[in-house]
């Protein structure tokens, strides 16, 4: 079934995302997994081809399409199984910029985002605060040359190879929520800077996800986001429902993968005389699973034209984000079973995507803190 957001344009650009995937993607998966991080020169190539800031307008660097062109590429870098490419902070980053940045920062970073040539991470959790971010401790302090940001951030994608990180930091910590501020860092020559350890995870290996360190690090006065002390609370409120119905984006196209590997497997493995498709359990959770992704493709259309729309809020971005991640973190281990012990050998997809879909439910804000926000509206 064709989404309804689809257009004979998207499909050639659908296309041409899946020709770029196949090639510059696919084959380098084993060894990201294994280097722990991305080639640069990636970002390059996707610049090259309008991929990275898909839906900015063109005026700034950008394709000039919509959220519906930036939904087509999550989806087919999700269809190809891959979830090194760190595509997703940094077009949110390009977002903060794009609705909260000054004329200035917008016209500096966002051409350089669009092309590859900087490669944008957005810093908010520490080792003592993640769900709750008014715990942070990051500082940011005014001196006459700029500002000095001293503390640590951790578990931020991008870390490893970021140019450009956007960094929540207290610029009145006597302030509360007022005191927030998100500040534009660049990395290189910046001798106060410093990346940790690309963190071990289970999953997710080829995505460099870093500890980061600052020390007296340097942000010119210019490169508040927004050019104001203290928005940065209700600048990362506004930015939720993008990031939020991204995570809903690649989850219900990671569902579908699954179902179709597993589809393909029930058809061909046999066992006691017959294909594993034609027992009745298979059938049942296939058929059960089926029903489930239909339902979640039809909820992600919706919140997809609503983002185009500009009608997409919080709350509905909460449920996308908490269904779709818990469904996908489901259907994946009750596919992996009907693929038996292969299931469990990290050469097979399903293997993969189980161990890839678990953080789904954690980053992006826990699933947990996503029921509170939906149950605040009640
Ligand atoms: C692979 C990966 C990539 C990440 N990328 C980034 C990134 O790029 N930038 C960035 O800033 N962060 C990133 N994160 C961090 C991520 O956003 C946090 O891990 C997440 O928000 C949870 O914060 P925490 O780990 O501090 O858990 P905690 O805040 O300690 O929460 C732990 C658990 O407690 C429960 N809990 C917490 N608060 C509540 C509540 N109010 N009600 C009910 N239950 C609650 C939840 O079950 C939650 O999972 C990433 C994390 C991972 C693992």
């Amino acid at each position: 079934m064709t989404s309804p957001w689809m257009t004979p344009e998207l499909d050639t650009f659908r296309d041409a995302v899946r020709r770029f995937v196949a090639h510059e993607v696919v084959p380098h998966q084993q060894r990201w997994r294994e280097q722990r991080h991305v080639d640069r020169a990636l970002w390059n190539k996707a610049g090259e081809l309008g991929l990275l800031l898909a839906d900015v307008p063109d005026d700034f660097g950008g394709s000039g399409g919509t959220f519906a062109h930036q939904a087509v590429v999550f989806e087919e870098l999700a269809l190809a199984g891959d979830t090194a490419f760190g595509l997703h902070v940094h077009a949110i980053v390009a977002h903060y910029l794009l609705h909260h940045g000054t004329e200035d920062q917008k016209y500096k970073y966002l051409p350089r985002l669009a092309s590859g040539d900087m490669i944008a991470a957005i810093a908010m959790s520490e080792p003592g605060a993640g769900s709750d971010l008014k715990g942070i401790r990051t500082t940011a302090v005014r001196t006459d040359r700029g500002y000095r940001l001293n503390g640590s951030k951790t578990f931020i994608s991008n870390g490893y190879l970021a140019d450009l990180i956007l960094v929540v930091a207290k610029t009145d910590p006597a302030a509360g929520a007022k005191g927030i501020s998100l500040m534009l860092l660049e990395t290189r020559d910046n001798p106060g800077f410093r990346v940790g350890r690309i963190l071990e995870k289970m999953g997710q290996k080829g995505q460099d996800t870093c500890e980061l360190f600052f020390d007296d690090a340097a942000v010119p006065l210019a490169n508040v986001l927004g050019g104001v002390e203290g928005q940065g609370f209700a600048q990362l409120m506004a930015e939720l429902p993008y990031e939020r119905t991204i995570v809903g984006v690649a989850g219900v196209a990671c569902i579908e993968r699954a179902l179709e590997l597993t589809v393909t497997h029930a058809k061909e493995r046999r066992a006691f005389g017959q294909a594993l498709i034609d027992m009745q359990n298979t059938r049942f959770v296939l058929a059960e699973c089926k029903t489930e992704a239909t339902v979640a493709r039809a909820f992600i259309d919706r919140c997809i034209e609503d983002l185009i729309a500009g009608r997409m809020d919080t709350v509905r971005a909460s449920m996308a984000k908490y269904w779709i991640t818990d469904l996908q973190c489901k259907i994946v281990d009750q596919c992996l079973q009907l693929f038996g012990g292969y299931g469990y050998m990290l050469e097979y997809p399903i293997t993969q995507m189980y161990l890839d879909a678990r953080v789904q439910r954690i980053y992006g804000g826990a699933n947990e803190i996503m029921k509170e926000i939906i149950a605040r509206s009640l």
